[in-house]
């Protein structure tokens, strides 16, 4: 019944649209394999340590950070950094906007028997609040992008908040796909393997000196703090290019190579014109169509880097994914617990405008023909 081939002619060149991992380029493959040297050598000696003190300058240079910002690395990747946060930075209390499965799961790790109970700011799938400021927090957490819904929030500094609040922004699926200005942030956080298209397992958090003076604050009180959790640990290990324990090697390559790439073509703010461009098709794709609708109403509110897309009830979603993923078009299914008829599309910035056009023609084909 769903035995749909699509055309040779109307197929994307590369498939892979996953909203992480996401599609890995090939030169940053060539790029794995041309310093294939050092994998397999010790993290604490000179070639890896480099390795690590570039990316982290591309960072810096990438996200434009102000004087004394540090970017600060560990292994878990985002998930792991939400219970670094809870031990490490948060005094008190936490006050969260949260709009999907990401903005909660740091909600839940900040719920603990050692912080007050958090302030939530909560809304329906495919729509946001606004976090105004409470008298009593010292963190305020948002996602830049929330990657279970395809909606996004501006960073920037919640009005009114205590003057040592600090403004943490899950950045995992936003982070060099949209651009910000980095004064509006104490810690920005992201795993790289969404824009960055390179493997999970590692974190990043790019820290104001507000955020590094509140972990060693922390640090220095009686509050347990477990050695993979401890922010200042991280911070003390990345001011000499180094994690507490292993890093992934090559997860390091591949991000390296992305972010000279990004540099090349421009940086944060091509990334984030290209992004913009890529999702733009989806979304006008979406709206001329009576049997597709963006799932977030408000334009404002849609996210540039994952297009949520909604189809009628007399499609359904499950059997366009199959079929698309029967012709090598994957990762198109809607985040699991989200439980729309729905088609969620990555446009990271390593994805071809070509290929965002492709993968509508191969839509259409499809949809004609269901
Ligand atoms: C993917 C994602 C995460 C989880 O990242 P992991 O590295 O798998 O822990 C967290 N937050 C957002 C917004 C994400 O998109």
């Amino acid at each position: 019944m769903t035995d749909i081939t699509i055309p040779a002619e109307l197929l994307p060149s590369d498939g892979r649209f996953g909203s992480g991992p996401s599609k890995v380029r090939h030169t940053q493959i060539e790029h794995l394999v041309a310093n294939a040297a050092i994998l397999g050598t010790s993290h604490r000696q000179a070639p890896v340590k480099d390795l690590v003190a570039r990316v982290q300058g591309h960072l810096h240079e990438l996200f434009r950070l102000p004087d004394g910002y540090e970017v600060v690395l560990g292994n878990g990747g985002s998930t792991a950094f939400w219970d670094v946060a809870a031990a490490s930075l948060a005094r008190n209390k936490s006050a969260h906007l949260s709009f999907g499965e990401f903005g909660q799961k740091c909600v839940a790790a900040h719920t603990t028997p050692w912080l007050s109970e958090p302030h939530v700011v909560k809304s329906e799938p495919g729509t946001r609040g606004t976090l105004e400021a409470i008298g009593d927090a010292d963190v305020y957490a948002w996602p830049h992008n929330e990657t279970s819904t395809g909606v996004s929030a501006p960073v920037t500094r919640v009005q009114g908040a205590a003057s040592d609040a600090l403004m943490m922004v899950d950045a995992t699926s936003a982070a060099g796909g949209i651009d910000f200005d980095a004064n509006e942030m104490d810690v920005y956080y992201f795993a790289p393997q969404k824009n960055f298209a390179s493997d999970g397992g590692l974190w990043f958090a790019l820290m104001s000196p507000r955020a590094i003076a509140r972990a060693e604050e922390i640090a220095a009180t009686d509050r347990y703090i477990p050695e993979f959790l401890s922010l200042k640990t991280a911070i003390d290990n990345s001011r000499l290019h180094q994690t507490l324990n292993t890093p992934a090697l090559s997860t390091l390559l591949l991000m390296e190579a992305q972010l000279e790439w990004m540099m090349e073509r421009g940086g944060l703010t091509a990334a984030s014109a290209h992004t913009a461009h890529s999702s733009g098709l989806l979304y006008a794709w979406a709206e001329a169509r009576s049997d597709v609708t963006p799932f977030v109403a408000k334009p404002e509110h849609r996210s540039p880097v994952v297009a949520t897309l909604d189809l009628d009830d007399t499609i359904d979603a499950t059997a366009v994914t199959s079929i698309l993923r029967a012709n090598g078009i994957v990762d198109t299914e809607p985040y699991r617990k989200l439980g729309r008829n729905q088609i969620r599309v990555a446009t990271f910035v390593g994805v071809d405008h070509a290929d965002v056009e492709k993968l509508i023609a191969s839509l259409d084909y499809v949809l004609e023909r269901l």
